[in-house]
């Protein structure tokens, strides 16, 4: 058994908790990454050669939070000297009638991001190839492009352990004892830490159970298409062909989201109304919980890791985190410690 008390434990090194640990690290609180896999591994929802990143939200609080995590995504690649963005531009359609896409609009224009709206007459000079149905709005969140995920999760990995950070891989945590000093049991050791967050995707509530609580997630289906080249140009990102999101294909349908790749992340958990949870456990405040990041929270990792490190270092977050809080899951949520 260590007798090594760490300022944090942080479980799961997807790219929620290996940022959490990352900014943990630069604040010089001494951190212990835990994995249950050998790293690098593509069992969770972090692998994979791209993802999507943009302000273009229906929400404020996504759009600014994006603000801050654009900035922080800059500073990884400045620090970590790899490039880990690329600007392709986003294409947004949706129908014009209905509430999400006026909503999606209006948030763009209230918060001064970049778009180019798009009129039928002119969208296909813009992006040849593809078809505004009817009835359908488009515009362009021109600063939107794709992550590099595999060389993300790295280059953050890397960063933490040059500011101080351990990682141990191959440890599964299967107990949690809460108290001022939180006991963390692998199926190699002991481990103490004054305050643990929780990052573990979609085993959030196998290991939420150890701690007494089970949150409302559930495993969803997203549309995603990752597209290749059937005629060498035509949907190349150097032929300026951004990613897109068809909201709402039909009334009701999840919407569908195009990126340039060919691979296929893994699982999916959402929470109710589809937005995360970023709060301390209801009952210990130094147990902080990241989950139910749904199909779209890599893009917000840096800004994520953030504020649950804020949270675990008893710091006021620098967002505001009611839209996340567990509370509003109060009857679902079930804490039993
Ligand atoms: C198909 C698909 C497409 C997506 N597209 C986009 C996109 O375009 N843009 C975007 O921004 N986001 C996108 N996302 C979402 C994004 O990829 C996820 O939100 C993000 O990767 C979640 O990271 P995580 O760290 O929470 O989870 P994970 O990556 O799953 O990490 C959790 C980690 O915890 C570990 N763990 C679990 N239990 C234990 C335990 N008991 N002990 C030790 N370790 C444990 C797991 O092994 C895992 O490594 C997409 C997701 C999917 C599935």
């Amino acid at each position: 058994m260590s007798t090594e008390v760490y300022d944090c434990i942080v479980i799961g090194a997807g790219i929620q908790g290996s940022c959490t640990a990352y900014h943990l690290a630069k604040n010089k609180q001494k951190t212990l990454l835990l994995e249950q896999f050998l790293l690098p591994h593509s069992r969770g929802s972090s692998h994979g050669q791209t993802r999507i990143i943009r302000k273009a939200y229906e929400e404020d609080f996504y759009t600014q939070m994006m603000q801050e995590s654009y900035e922080l995504w800059a500073q990884l690649e400045r620090e970590a000297g790899v490039q880990l963005y690329r600007r392709t531009g986003l294409l947004v359609m949706g129908p014009e009638n209905r509430k999400g896409f006026s909503q999606l609009k209006a948030t763009m224009e209230k918060n001064k991001i970049p778009v180019e709206f798009l009129e039928k007459k002119e969208f296909n000079q813009h992006i040849p190839n593809v078809n505004l149905t009817d009835g359908n709005g488009a515009l362009v969140d021109t600063t939107a492009g794709v992550l590099y995920a595999d060389r993300s999760l790295r280059a953050v990995q890397g960063l933490y352990q040059t500011n101080g950070g351990v990682i141990k891989d191959g440890e599964k945590v299967i107990d949690i004892k809460p108290g001022d000093v939180v006991t963390v049991t692998t199926g190699s050791g002991l481990y103490k830490g004054r305050s643990l967050v929780i990052t573990a995707g979609p085993w959030a509530n196998k290991l939420m159970t150890c701690a007494g609580l089970q949150l409302p997630l559930k495993v969803v289906k997203i549309n995603v298409c990752y597209w290749e080249e059937k005629i060498p140009g035509t949907y190349s990102v150097d032929h300026q062909f951004p990613c897109f999101i068809q909201m709402e294909p039909k009334e009701g349908e999840y919407d569908i989201y195009g990126l340039p790749s060919n691979e296929y992340p893994g699982l999916m958990k959402v929470t109710p109304d589809h937005h995360f949870i970023l709060d301390c456990h209801p009952t210990y405040s130094n147990i902080i919980i990241g989950a139910g990041f749904s199909g779209h929270g890599f893009k917000f990792s840096p800004v994520v890791g953030k504020v649950l490190s804020q949270l675990a270092m008893g710091q006021i977050p620098s967002h505001d985190l009611s839209p996340f809080s567990i509370h509003r899951f109060q009857s679902n949520a079930r804490s039993s410690l």
